[in-house]
């Protein structure tokens, strides 16, 4: 085991760490894990400036888990959370869990998350039963902060993931209420796609000399993701959705739109088509969005529909095509749309539909990103067609049984999964 596993054996994580790691599949530390553990192991803070995709997850969960399995017995004080972990979404949360399990699996720590949107009863008996680390929004965080459930006075190690996001999303004071109510004594770790002034503003006043390590250019999209555009006027944008989707290589497509009742209206459009559907949005429960996640990852939906904010954070293996159906609004938000596909490796496909009231929105992202994106012109597609309501799939993805199963992938074509593109 020991010598399949050199690179991450030279990181001292300890050996149910690495068992761990070996069981993930993972041969090798990506590049901000190289960098970002070391430095945790040594007890710096500091600032990861990386984007999603490149396994900066792993990069703090890896060593913090080492470092909570090796002060068992510090102080006895079995009640008190030694961790706290703060990010912007449910969806995040939810994937940050998933993570800290497979990793922590030989080791014995206890987690709770701590989310809105879910009844309270369970996520405060977990806090009360005593936990060594959590995982939060927020929100519902400072709630039962504020009715004393937590026990934060130990807590050894704070992350601030996706940290832009949650300034985005107006959380600096809930964030600064929290992070008031820990010790000063304390690592802290923050994690943003970009290095804007307000993320600098927030490390001055949260850490102490961090290090900061940058992966990638600043504001890069994901290298790995083929990106294009197609001029369309928005009366054809759904038919040209479907004759997108005729193409049997689309076969775990997650679709972008600027707003819920957007989301809905194209989730509507392809379910009458016989084109299984999820959608990811705000307006839904955390059940309903936590199943839509599921029985997308599970390939039963073959398309997810999101709104942005309810898209942070998925990790979804596989997915073969991002689709920008409205063009985002900020070039922040094109990059972390992207950075949904071609994650760890794998090669995707992200396409935007542009409009001429577009053309704008299109030369600043390009400006933000530094290069120029290519522009095609979909094959087959016409674009003198009358705009239909519903443009049926061809019959046989209709009738298919397989289709109906896995979402119009017609028989005979490749299962999800095995069309993945890897680089290596
Ligand atoms: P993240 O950037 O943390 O969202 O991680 C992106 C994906 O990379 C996740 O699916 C991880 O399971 C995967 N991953 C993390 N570290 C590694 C590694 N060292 N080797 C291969 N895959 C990894």
């Amino acid at each position: 085991m020991v010598r399949a596993l050199m690179p991450f054996v030279s990181l001292n994580l300890g050996d149910r760490i690495l068992k761990a790691i070996q069981e993930a599949g993972y041969t090798e530390p990506t590049p901000i894990q190289a960098a970002a553990i070391p430095e945790i192991l040594a007890g710096h803070d500091l600032i990861g400036i990386a984007q999603t995709g490149t396994g900066k997850t792993a990069a703090f969960v890896l060593p913090i888990l080492a470092r909570l399995s090796g002060m068992t017995s510090d102080g006895g004080n079995r009640q008190a959370t030694r961790a706290l972990i703060v990010a912007p979404t449910r969806e995040l949360v939810v994937q940050i869990e998933e993570n800290v399990r497979a990793y922590a699996k030989h080791l014995p720590l206890r987690m709770a998350t701590i989310v809105g949107g879910l009844s309270e009863r369970p996520q405060i008996q977990a806090l009360r039963s005593g936990v060594d680390l959590v995982i939060a929004t927020p929100g519902r965080l400072l709630d039962l902060m504020g009715q004393r459930h937590t026990d934060f006075s130990r807590i050894g190690f704070l992350v601030l993931d996706e940290a832009d996001r949650m300034l985005d999303m107006g959380f600096l004071p809930q964030i600064r209420q929290i992070v008031r109510a820990l010790p000063q004594k304390r690592q802290t770790l923050l994690f943003s796609a970009t290095l804007s002034r307000e993320i600098e503003m927030l490390t001055k006043e949260f850490q102490r000399s961090p290090k900061t390590i940058q992966i990638g250019r600043r504001a890069n999209p994901a290298e790995t993701v083929t990106q294009f555009v197609y001029e369309v006027s928005q009366s054809l944008k759904p038919a040209l959705l479907m004759h997108l989707l005729r193409d049997p290589s689309f076969d775990s497509v997650l679709i972008f739109a600027r707003t819920k009742h957007g989301a809905d209206r194209i989730a509507r459009k392809l379910e009458v088509s016989g084109i299984r559907t999820g959608t990811l949005h705000s307006n839904r429960s955390q059940n309903q969005r936590l199943r839509a996640l599921a029985a997308f990852k599970s390939g039963e939906v073959r398309v997810l529909v999101a709104t942005d904010i309810a898209a942070r954070g998925i990790d979804v293996e596989g997915i073969s095509h991002v689709i920008n159906y409205d063009f985002p609004m900020h070039p922040e938000d094109y990059v972390h749309r992207i950075g949904r596909t071609g994650r760890a490796q794998a090669i995707g496909d992200a396409i935007s539909f542009i409009t001429p009231e577009d053309h704008g929105s299109l030369r600043s992202l390009e400006r933000f990103i530094g290069r120029g994106i290519v522009r095609k012109r979909a094959e087959g597609f016409d674009y003198q067609a009358k705009p239909q309501e519903n443009t049926a799939p061809r019959p046989h993805q209709r009738n298919s049984p397989r289709a109906e199963s896995r979402g119009n992938v017609p028989a005979g074509q490749k299962p999800r999964g095995q069309g993945r593109r890897w680089r290596r």
